[in-house]
């Protein structure tokens, strides 16, 4: 996976890399699903109709993200929990929340197996409001699809920061990574990548 999907595709950055080689893909995929299909080159389906994301983008999102071991990120679509147990790899402080409470229940007997220390709070709500009471975070990943970026997320991302959200219609987006200017607040936006994600549902995004 990271030889031929990875490394061809430009993801550089060697702790990413390595995380996604350590983190095992095939215990997140559902059990109907082979160990050769689990690191195929494409998102893979999930319960609740949700998808674990194709690896490159999984790769992508956390190499813009720029995390470095100690900081405190918060992910919006926890799904499988593939993309936390990736950030944990890389030493993050992680915080997680999705809107399906049994796909929120499986990612945390699948950390248990894979990443039993692993620093993972889990919640179960709407993450178009954020996480208010644990905030601000010096990083937030939206592994689904807004319309817009989240006043709330906005407002929970420290000085400094990052945020890499996929924003536009619900079929296609592309993926905008935010940053927080430590001196003036001021956020600026950069679009890298075309993607197509899930759709973010919730207040602060589609309705359901
Ligand atoms: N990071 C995941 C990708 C999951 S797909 C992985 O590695 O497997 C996106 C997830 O976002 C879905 O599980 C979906 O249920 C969830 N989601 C959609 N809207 C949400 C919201 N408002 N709050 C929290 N989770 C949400």
């Amino acid at each position: 996976m990271v030889k031929r999907q990875l490394r061809p595709r430009g993801i550089v950055d060697p702790a990413v890399l390595e995380a996604m080689r350590r983190v095992p893909r095939h215990v997140f995929v559902g059990p109907g699903v082979s160990t050769m299909r689990a690191y195929g080159d494409h998102a893979l389906p999930i319960d609740a109709g949700q998808t674990i994301s194709q690896p490159y983008v999984v790769a992508c999102m956390t190499e813009l993200l720029r995390v470095s071991p100690g900081l405190r990120v918060l992910e919006v679509g926890t799904g499988s929990g593939y993309q936390t147990a990736v950030l944990a790899a890389l030493g993050a402080e992680v915080v997680t929340v999705e809107r399906h409470a049994v796909l929120s229940e499986a990612a945390a007997e699948r950390w248990a197996e894979v990443c039993p220390d692993a620093a993972i709070i889990r919640r179960v709500g709407d993450g178009s409001l954020g996480v208010a009471d644990l905030g601000p975070f010096d990083r937030i990943v939206v592994t689904a699809a807004a319309p817009a970026l989240p006043a709330a997320l906005d407002e929970q991302l420290a000085g400094g920061g990052r945020l890499v959200i996929p924003l536009g219609d619900r079929r296609d987006q592309v993926l905008a990574v935010f940053r927080r200017d430590p001196d003036d607040d001021r956020l600026v936006r950069r679009d890298e990548t075309p993607c197509r994600f899930v759709p973010l549902i919730g207040a602060q995004a589609w309705p359901g």
